[in-house]
């Protein structure tokens, strides 16, 4: 996961060190002067320690060795590395602002003392700048929104969205899986019923996992499914429905137009789009048209194992200002991980 990003990142880290251990010159002494500004601390003679005040030139001699502070023009060119790292790695203008502007507040005139390690500050500086823009206030506890729904006597209904071939049918079954460990019952809605195939792929998955699918015929309303499968779900005293629906193109607008009514009609307790990683800021934009259609309560990441760029992880919740659920990470069902915001900083800042 997000091989290449972390390499850059450890070239900007790498950047702070050489930057911080640079010396700068001491600040002109106004009790015993040195011969010169430059002269290296240690062979000074004036800055050896008079027999009666050895303890003034000692902290002297370890003022100037320890000085080291992080100039405007260093933290200038730290972020220049740091943006061209970031843009490289497809996370979204305004994600790479934002880390950028945390991480020059948090450098600039930084002090370092002797025992400090630059590397390690730098770490922690670009840690806690990258997370600020992967967590959000908008949390989402899927399972207490299941159980009050169970206590109403309803089924919790959550529709999935997002473009064809980016892992949304296999991300269905994944939760499905999730859920049915955690002793859910639940049943699929197959309102993809623009594309056969649609249908069929998501009948597999439930004949895996013996579960129940409610379909009707290829072209029928996408709503009247998912409708029928909220009823079905009602009648059968089941916890949860999970909506699978087309996914054409985010500027298709016949599509927004049936996201929006299913939504509509069902009135789901959240939708969620579903993107691939793979397609950094593709899926980013994605997010966003569906999120302008139907409101998404958050995304999932599919595809997260063969990620080496990790732009659209860290820009997604940003942009969207809706969580990240889970992470895709490979094709088997258990592949499905809670989304933590130190998955993907230990991922990004691991030795
Ligand atoms: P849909 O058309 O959006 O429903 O996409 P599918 O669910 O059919 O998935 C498309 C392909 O992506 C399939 O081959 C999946 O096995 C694969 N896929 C889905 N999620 C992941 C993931 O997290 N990692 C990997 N490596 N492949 C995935
Ligand atoms: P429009 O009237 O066709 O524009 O449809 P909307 O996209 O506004 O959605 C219709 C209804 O579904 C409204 O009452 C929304 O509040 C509701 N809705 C939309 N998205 C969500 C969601 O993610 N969760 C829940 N619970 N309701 C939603």
């Amino acid at each position: 996961m997000f091989e290449k990003l972390k390499q850059k990142l450890k070239r900007v880290v790498e950047r702070v060190r050489q930057k911080a251990e640079t010396e700068v010159p001491p600040e002109t002494p106004t009790e015993v002067q040195p011969k010169a500004p430059t002269e290296a601390p240690l062979e000074a003679p004036p800055t050896i320690p008079a027999p009666k005040k050895p303890r003034r030139g000692i902290r002297r001699i370890v003022k100037r060795v320890t000085r080291r502070e992080l100039a405007p023009g260093d933290v200038d060119d730290i972020v220049w590395d740091l943006q061209v790292s970031l843009l490289e790695s497809d996370v979204a203008v305004p994600v790479a602002d934002k880390i950028i502007e945390r991480a020059k507040e948090q450098l600039s005139g930084r002090k370092l003392g002797l025992t400090e390690d630059p590397k390690k500050l730098a770490d922690e500086v670009l840690r806690q700048a990258i997370r600020e823009v992967l967590v959000t206030d908008k949390k989402v506890d899927l399972l207490k929104l299941i159980d009050a729904k169970r206590a109403k006597g309803e089924p919790a209904v959550f529709v999935f969205v997002g473009i064809n071939g980016h892992g949304k049918t296999t991300t269905v079954a994944k939760f499905a899986k999730w859920l049915m460990n955690r002793g859910y019952k639940l049943v699929f809605a197959a309102a993809d019923t623009f594309r056969a195939a649609g249908i069929e792929q998501l009948e597999i998955h439930a004949q895996r996992l013996g579960l129940g699918v409610i379909k009707q015929r290829r072209g029928a309303d996408a709503a009247a499914v998912a409708y029928d499968a909220v009823a079905h779900a009602k009648a059968r005293g089941l916890d949860v429905v999970l909506v699978d629906t087309a996914g054409r193109m985010q500027t298709d607008i016949d599509l927004m137009d049936e996201m929006r009514k299913i939504v509509r009609v069902v009135k789901p307790d959240l939708t969620i789009f579903v993107g691939d990683a793979l397609t950094g800021n593709d899926a980013i934009e994605q997010a966003s048209a569906f999120d302008k259609a139907v409101g998404i309560g958050g995304s999932i990441l599919c595809k997260m194992d063969a990620d080496a760029r990790g732009g659209a992880a860290l820009s997604i919740t940003y942009v969207t200002g809706k969580p990240i659920l889970f992470l895709g990470t490979g094709q088997t069902y258990d592949d499905l991980v809670e989304f933590d915001p130190d998955t993907i900083l230990n991922a990004l800042f691991a030795d």
